[in-house]
């Protein structure tokens, strides 16, 4: 894959591959809610196979220190629909 080396690349949180900054969607948690990043805090990012992905509720609710991952994907999933 070739790469604008200009760009920064960032790591998928749950297939760890490398993705340039701008193809990746960035997240965060609030109080284990799940929030587009909002400039603040935290953050960590997934690739856009990875919104749509079975170990992605699991790696979110670590990240967000969540016992209820099915109510994190369906926030991930008005995120990516928002982010268009
Ligand atoms: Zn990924």
């Amino acid at each position: 894959m070739a790469r604008n080396i200009n760009q920064p690349v960032r790591m998928c949180i749950v297939c760890r591959e490398r993705f340039t900054q701008s193809s990746l969607v960035r997240l965060q948690c609030k109080e284990g809610h799940l929030e587009p990043y909002m400039g603040m805090g935290r953050s960590f990012y997934l690739c856009n196979t990875c919104t749509d992905h079975k170990k992605t509720s699991g790696q979110l609710a670590r990240y967000c220190k969540s016992n209820t991952p099915a109510a994190l994907m369906n926030r991930l999933k008005e995120i990516v629909v928002n982010d268009g």
